[in-house]
C-alpha cells in the first residue's frame, strides 16, 4: 500500500468509524487505557492482532517485532522494546493475560535455518535479534531433522512459541502473578492461509484447536 492509499484509507476510517466510536474514543481519552491483553506478536504485516481478534482500541497492548521473540530477563541488558513493554504492560497496567502469538509461513524462524553472512553490515541489528532463538533452531534439529524442509520450519514455529513463553515466566513480575494465579499466559498460532488459530495446551505438551481452549477455563482468564 503506497502512502498515498494508506491517506486515503485513513480518511475513511476518520468519515466513519471515528465518528461511530466517538464515545469509546472519549473513554479511552478521560479514562486511560486498561487492557487486559498484552498480545506479543511478529512484525509480519500478514498477522494483524486487531483484526484478527476482531478487537479496536484500548483492547490490546501489543508488543511486535522479529520473530515474536521475548529475550530472557536480565537486569544487566542494554534497554531493548520488548522486555520494556512487557514490564510496562505487567507492572504498570496489570494486564491479566499475555499471549505469545506464532504463525505459519514465519520468516524469521525460515531465517533461523540460512546462513546469513555475519558481516553484513545492512543487517546487523537482524543478525544480532535472531541470535535469540538459537536454541530454538537447535531444538527443531533435533526433533525433526532437515530432511523435509516444510516439517522443519514448522516445528520451529512451534518450538518457538513454547520456547517465548518460558522466557516470559523469567521476569520476576510475571512468574510471580503466574504462581498467584492473577495473569495466565497462552500460545497462539496462527495459520496465515485460513485464519485458523491453535493454542498450546501444555498438559498435552500440543498445539489444539483455540476452541478447546475455551473447555478449560485455567488456562485464561
Ligand atoms: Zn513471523
Amino acid at each position: 500500500m503506497s502512502t498515498k492509499a494508506l491517506i486515503e484509507s485513513y480518511q475513511e476510517f476518520k468519515s466513519n468509524y471515528a465518528q461511530d466510536k466517538s464515545d469509546l474514543l472519549i473513554d479511552l481519552v478521560e479514562n486511560g487505557q486498561h487492557p487486559k491483553t498484552l498480545f506479543i506478536t511478529c512484525s509480519d504485516s500478514r498477522v494483524a492482532p486487531n483484526f484478527i481478534t476482531n478487537t479496536g482500541p484500548g483492547d490490546l497492548f501489543i508488543a511486535r517485532n522479529i520473530g515474536n521473540f521475548v529475550p530472557p530477563f536480565d537486569p544487566n541488558s542494554e534497554a531493548s522494546a520488548t522486555p520494556a513493554a512487557i514490564e510496562y504492560a505487567v507492572s504498570a497496567l496489570n494486564v491479566e493475560n499475555i499471549i505469545v502469538c506464532g504463525h505459519t509461513e514465519c520468516g524469521a524462524c525460515k531465517s533461523l535455518h540460512m546462513d546469513i553472512p555475519e558481516d553484513n553490515i545492512e543487517m546487523t541489528n537482524v543478525i544480532k535479534w535472531l541470535k535469540f532463538a538459537d536454541s530454538v533452531k537447535n531444538k527443531a534439529l533435533a526433533s525433526v531433522g532437515k530432511e523435509d524442509p516444510k516439517a522443519l520450519y514448522t516445528e520451529t514455529e512451534k518450538l518457538n512459541i513454547i520456547e517465548q513463553i518460558e522466557n516470559l515466566l523469567t521476569y520476576p513480575a510475571i512468574k510471580r502473578r503466574v504462581e498467584e494465579g492473577n495473569l495466565f499466559v497462552q500460545g497462539w498460532y496462527y495459520h496465515l492461509l485460513d485464519g485458523d488459530l491453535e493454542y498450546y495446551d501444555h498438559v498435552e505438551d500440543k498445539f489444539l484447536p483455540i476452541e478447546k481452549s475455551l473447555e478449560k477455563p485455567e488456562t485464561h482468564s
